[in-house]
């Protein structure tokens, strides 16, 4: 039986919800409510049932679902007093904006016996899927080096993302994002975290960062978020001891290079203003294949019926608690790093 699922925010997000709700196998959506009176009334011009109220959403028997998709500083808040009413949570990313803060709502989920998860939807975009087979599949020989990468050029949004009251900042709107990827390709724990924020064209709150993770193996993962970068890097770029990989853009145009012939004979030098490199010469084409970048084609609304399911116990939920809690502390060490301006051991 499918599901009832309001949504709390009716927003730019909340709107994607709606949406992806109205037309969802699993679920019905049962209605919204937005403390803004415009945004109940755009609900209501569109044929959509607005609450009155939190309380009378939440008083609603029929709504086994509600999904939190206000600004960051209220999720803890409306999650928890929906938990408190029996009803199962999925928050929007950040779930939160602290470790302080998860762990109350993850202590009201198991008091209340009810589901609570998180929105991590690019866990399901192709280009991150494309790159996580690359890596499993091993053609790359041992990946020793990840860059994962989104850039923009307008600075922060100037909404309520430009404040940290409203836990604003790019480290929690897209920082969470990409560390959530590489948390699920890369299965290894965490030693040390490095990270610098920008302040660019937001001095309350980071408008991107930079940041390393080092993982167990000596690996090290370099995640950038940029919201000041007239020309992009690209979207992934992956060395691995056998071949290297990219993927420019979030079309997943890119390729996959990976040696043929280590024993390469008369390599032509490249010659410089200041002298002559063997180094750096490009190798020739008969020591090195190329691949072609897998084009997965996953369908976000898993996420949708894999809670929908979870919460009956058919499926054990995809988003966990402790998954939850790992990116959070990822990102707390990132502002602690920020802060003494050193590398801070990760401890797992
Ligand atoms: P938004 O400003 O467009 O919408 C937020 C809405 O919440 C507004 O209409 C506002 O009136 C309403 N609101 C504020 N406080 C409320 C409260 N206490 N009760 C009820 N409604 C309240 O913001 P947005 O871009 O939709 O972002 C909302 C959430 O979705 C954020 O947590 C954001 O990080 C997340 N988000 C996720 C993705 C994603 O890809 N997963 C993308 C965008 C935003």
């Amino acid at each position: 039986m499918k599901k009832n699922i309001a949504v709390i925010g009716y927003g730019g997000m909340g709107g994607w919800h709606v949406e992806h709700l109205l037309k969802s196998d699993v679920a019905n959506l049962a209605g919204i409510f937005d403390i803004k009176e415009e945004r109940q009334q755009a609900a209501r011009d569109k044929g959509i049932h607005a609450y009155d109220s939190l309380e009378q959403l939440l008083d609603d028997p029929s709504v086994d679902i509600v999904t939190v998709a206000t600004p960051n500083d209220v999720h803890r808040e409306i999650a928890v007093k929906a938990l408190a009413a029996g009803k199962n949570v999925i928050s929007e990313k950040p779930v939160t904006v602290s470790s302080e803060d998860l762990q109350a709502m993850i202590d009201a989920a198991n008091q209340y016996g009810k589901l609570f998860t998180v929105h991590q939807n690019r866990r399901w975009d192709a280009d991150f899927l494309a790159m996580k087979e690359i890596y499993e599949s091993g053609v790359l020989g041992d990946v020793f080096s990840i860059e994962s990468r989104v850039h923009g050029s307008r600075g922060i949004p100037g909404d309520w993302r430009g404040k940290k009251e409203f836990g604003g900042g790019m480290m929690l709107d897209w920082g969470v994002h990409l560390i959530d990827q590489i948390l699920q390709m890369v299965k290894e724990k965490i030693v040390s975290i490095y990270a610098v924020m920008d302040h660019i064209t937001n001095y309350e709150v980071d408008d991107g960062f930079k940041m390393n993770i080092t993982f167990q193996s000596g690996k090290v993962v370099h995640v950038e978020v940029g919201t000041s970068n007239f020309i992009n890097l690209p979207r992934w770029y992956m060395q691995g001891t056998n071949g290297t990989a990219i993927i420019y853009d979030w079309d997943l145009s890119g390729k996959i290079v990976c040696c043929e012939n280590w024993d390469e004979k008369d390599v032509i030098p490249v010659k410089t203003a200041a002298g002559l490199t063997k180094t750096m010469a490009p190798r020739k084409d008969d020591t090195i294949v190329e691949h072609s970048v897998p084009h997965p084609t996953p369908d976000v609304h898993d996420f949708y019926r894999n809670v929908c399911k979870a919460v009956d116990g058919l499926e054990p939920q995809l988003i966990t608690h402790p998954q939850m809690m790992r990116v959070m502390k990822v990102m707390e060490a990132c502002f602690e790093s920020d802060r003494l301006h050193q590398v801070v051991p990760f401890k797992e």
